[in-house]
């Protein structure tokens, strides 16, 4: 079974904090989509597809006729027949009822949305283009659509963000009933303009220990509300938690179309050239514009360790000691024995886990964990 993952680098406008690939090149939309269905048919292979995820950049930039025309060519180079889940992002400001109709048309069965805060300031200091009014009328749209599986994101550590404010945020979140939660803390990339910012000093970062005490309300709101924490950033009703998402954490293999997309054979990655037009060039002339990473045996003990101690399930110590006997599973042992004393790990079934209250922590326990 594998995951189709597609990116649509196209944004109207560039949040402050972004380093993600995208341009805004959306009167070159018609070339890049006719891409993506080349590069499709080039990839095409008999793999079961569980999962398509169109994410970005701003899928919802394509106008309706071109996602019907991208969908289409996927239709022909892969069997789409045994998809179970079907997401799109959208930005809020971009998705009315007729579009949101025309994803259900298309098979999409979820939606997910970069919120990222209920706050008007908040989302005005990030340079997002959408108000917080606009959010909530795209998710009772999205609703009224008959989608019944909405995750949405959310920052914290916002520059002028409050403890109160990002709690109401949250709640206004779970008040409206969205299946999936993920929440970030805001990273100061470097070349950003929010970098660029803070380092001219326009504006002040929210301390650590706030940030922190944002952590423990956001996993106290949603743990009353029922919610899973399933990974370090992903809250989940129960039943909801993104199978996409999953299949990437359990090494599942997943195919990446489109510039600046990734794909994962079990084995090995490959990387699309990030640049929309060379991506559309190669494509046109008939080349995979693609390179292969083969990852090193301690690259994927690496990997394995960091991506599975990032979820509630932890990591499977039969799988460990499986694929990575010898010196990996002993410096595995060796390493994790600290943290058990300190509580920063525990095992139980078979697996080892960071505590939920520990996750705040759980980085430099994986650090240590790592090769
Ligand atoms: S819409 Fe998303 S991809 Fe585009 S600039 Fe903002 S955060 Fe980045």
């Amino acid at each position: 079974m594998a995951g189709i993952y597609i990116h649509i680098p196209l944004c109207k406008q560039r949040c402050i904090y972004c380093d993600f690939y995208s341009t805004q090149l959306s009167e070159r939309a018609d070339d890049y989509v006719a891409a993506v269905v080349s590069e499709a048919a080039m990839r095409t292979n008999d793999d079961v597809i569980k999962t398509i995820y169109i994410g970005g950049g701003t899928p919802s930039q394509l106008t309706l006729a071109q996602l019907t025309r991208l969908v289409a060519g996927l239709r022909v180079s892969f069997d789409l027949s045994m998809v179970e889940e079907f997401t799109v992002e959208v930005n809020p400001d971009d998705v009315d009822s007729d579009y949101i109709c025309g994803l259900v048309d298309l098979g999409v069965n979820r939606v997910s949305m970069g919120v990222q805060s209920f706050v008007d300031e908040e989302l005005h200091t990030i340079n997002r283009r959408h108000d917080a009014g606009q959010a909530i009328d795209a998710i009772n749209n999205i609703r009224d659509a008959g989608i019944g599986n909405v995750s949405i994101d959310l920052i914290y550590g916002i520059p002028g963000q409050t403890v109160e404010t990002w709690c109401k945020s949250v709640s206004t979140a779970v008040g409206l009933g969205v299946e999936h939660l993920s929440a970030y803390n805001l990273t100061y990339e470097e070349g950003t303009p929010l970098w660029r910012m803070r380092e001219a000093g326009k504006l002040k970062p929210v301390d650590d220990d706030t940030c922190v005490e944002m952590y423990k309300c956001l996993t106290e709101i949603l743990a009353g509300a029922g919610y899973e924490h399933y990974e370090i950033s992903n809250f989940a009703r129960p039943g909801f938690r993104s199978k996409h998402n999953s299949a990437y954490w359990n090494g599942t293999s997943y195919i990446g179309l489109g510039a600046a997309a990734h794909s994962y054979d079990g084995e090995g990655r490959s990387y699309n050239i990030a640049s929309f037009h060379e991506y559309v060039k190669q494509i046109n002339a008939g080349h995979l514009p693609s390179v292969n990473e083969d990852l090193l045996q301690w690259e994927r003990y690496d990997e394995m360790v960091m991506v599975a101690l990032r979820t509630a399930d932890g990591l499977n110590l039969d799988l460990l000691s499986k694929r990575f006997p010898g010196d990996y599973l002993n410096h595995f042992l060796n390493e994790a024995q600290k943290h058990l004393t300190q509580g920063n790990l525990i095992c139980r079934e078979g697996r080892y886990v960071i505590p939920e209250d520990r996750w705040m922590v759980g980085d430099a326990v994986i650090r240590d964990l790592m090769w």
